[in-house]
């Protein structure tokens, strides 16, 4: 079976046993819960897109492993177009979704673990790299969600791990076994755990030779004894837990979520072990997979960027003001923006190149600009959206009192707009830009596009590496007639 349904997806989830805390409580379902429940919906999206015919070439190819119809989310890219493929397949699930679908996290783990084995082998003659093929063979036959998890909490960041007071503030080999070893330590801000059936843990900063049991990457199930996950909170999140709430939520259906999870001295077999030891390689990895996904963020918030948009333009209409110039213009900023952020998805792609290992990796100075603007972008985004959508966004009466008999026809004849459009809907549209703007899609769309795949810094250390500032003077000087 090389592609679940959505059905068969979600019952696989069922299947785990994985222990997962919400509000002090070990959560028995979680694949019912109602504040996990839309965040597992997103991800099932992915599934449920790849059955759809009119999304084969974009969300499935064909596995270079086994010549197998894949998801694209367990695809090793072989091509430029597959890079573009990528961000086109992130862009049409934020459309669809409205929020983050986390499915993305693993890809992009999967791409820089491959590649970066490849090179560890090489040097070090290990065999990592086709433990992971196998590995990427049993991920692509199953159809498997895998949480990529690369964030250590990190303790006293002018520390490296091996100085840090508290050891497990990176995740750390504490026992070595004939068999595999035992790690401990954590991961934050884990996007999708719990709707990941597999974890693919890499470090997460360069390391040096002191730092040799820090340097380690595996897979592992997520139910495997000794790992917990604790559900983080998002705003407004105890709205999804009130009975028969649906406007409210402005996004009924989806949503992401983040964990930190714990690993509390978890056994990884040999087989499954990806890297350990070669701290040269570290870093090499990290600036992989950070790559990989600040390409990814410009398609899914673009995406997500294209709902938000949708929504201030209908705002727009149910408050009759579509025809006044500085909408269209505030309407025209919007799409702009983002399509400034789809061009650096896709531009990063299109100057992609092969790795040594033969699979594509995203030219990285532009990956780095794609994610610097997303830091910026994505606010300028919704501070239009909130301008368009009006003060009534965050002042409007609850559901209940909408509903109520006694007030509800109140609300029904003053929060009306144009006419012909029912007070709902305007009602409805508000409460959606709030969700993506100030509520529970504002952990995906707002705060995670600051710091997701890297905080700003990081990419402005990456864009000072890779710009080539030398040559630009060289350039300068040649036109300048100035000679050395
Ligand atoms: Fe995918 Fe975007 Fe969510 Fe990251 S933030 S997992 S790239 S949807
Ligand atoms: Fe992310």
């Amino acid at each position: 079976m090389a592609l679940k349904t959505r059905e068969e997806y979600i019952e696989s989830l069922r299947a785990l046993n994985q222990k997962i805390y919400l509000f002090g409580e070990l959560i028995e379902n979680p694949v019912e819960h109602p504040m996990i429940r839309p965040s597992l919906n997103s991800v099932a999206m992915t599934y449920e897109l790849a059955q759809d015919p009119q999304y084969e070439g974009i969300m499935t190819t064909t596995s270079h492993l086994t010549g197998k119809k894949v998801n694209r989310f367990c695809n090793i890219h072989q091509s430029k177009e597959d890079l573009i493929n990528k961000v086109k397949m992130q862009r049409l699930c934020g459309q669809k979704t409205g929020s983050c679908f986390q499915r993305c996290v693993g890809m992009d783990a999967f791409n820089a673990v491959y590649s970066t084995t490849f090179e560890v082998d090489e040097a070090y003659k290990t065999d990592y790299h086709e433990r992971f093929k196998k590995y990427m063979i049993y991920v692509q036959e199953n159809d498997l969600v895998v949480d990529g998890a690369m964030t250590d909490p990190k303790g006293d960041r002018g520390l490296p791990p091996n100085k840090q007071a508290d050891k497990d503030l990176f995740l750390r080999v504490v026992e070595r076994r004939e068999d595999g070893v035992v790690v401990r330590g954590a991961k934050a801000h884990q996007t999708g755990m719990v709707n990941s059936h597999e974890v693919l843990v890499m470090p997460t900063i360069t390391m040096g030779p002191d730092d040799k049991d820090w340097a380690i990457s595996f897979a592992v199930p997520v139910d495997t004894e000794g790992i917990i996950s604790i559900y983080g909170r998002q705003s407004c999140d105890t709205r999804k837990l009130e009975k028969d709430v649906d406007i409210d939520l402005g996004n009924h259906n989806f949503g992401g979520h983040e964990t930190l999870t714990i690993f509390d001295d978890v056994f990884v077999p040999n087989e499954r072990i990806f890297l350990d030891g070669e701290t040269d390689f570290s870093g090499m990895l990290v600036e992989r997979f950070a790559g990989y996904h600040r390409q990814s963020y410009g398609g899914c918030k673009v995406g997500v960027g294209d709902v938000l948009i949708g929504a201030s333009a209908l705002a727009a209409d149910y408050n009759g003001v579509a025809k006044a110039s500085h909408i269209k213009d505030k309407l025209i900023e919007m799409i702009h923006l983002n399509e400034t952020l789809y061009s650096c998805g896709i531009a990063c792609s299109c100057e992609g190149c092969s790795t040594k290992s033969g699979n594509y990796q995203i030219d990285l100075l532009l990956a780095n600009v794609c994610k610097q603007n997303i830091t910026r972008y994505p606010y300028e985004i919704s501070r239009l959206a909130e301008d368009i959508a009006g003060g009534l966004m965050v002042t409007m009466p609850s559901e209940k009192d909408f509903k109520d008999p006694k007030v509800g026809p109140y609300i029904e004849k003053y929060l009306k707009g144009a006419a012909s459009v029912p007070t709902e809907n305007r009602i409805r549209i508000l409460r959606l830009i709030e969700n993506m703007t100030l509520g529970s899609a504002a952990v995906g769309y707002r705060t995670e596009s600051m710091h997701g795949a890297g905080s700003p810094q990081a990419q402005r250390i990456m864009i000072s590496r890779q710009g080539k500032l030398e040559s630009k003077k060289k350039l300068a000087k040649n036109i300048a007639k100035i000679k050395d």
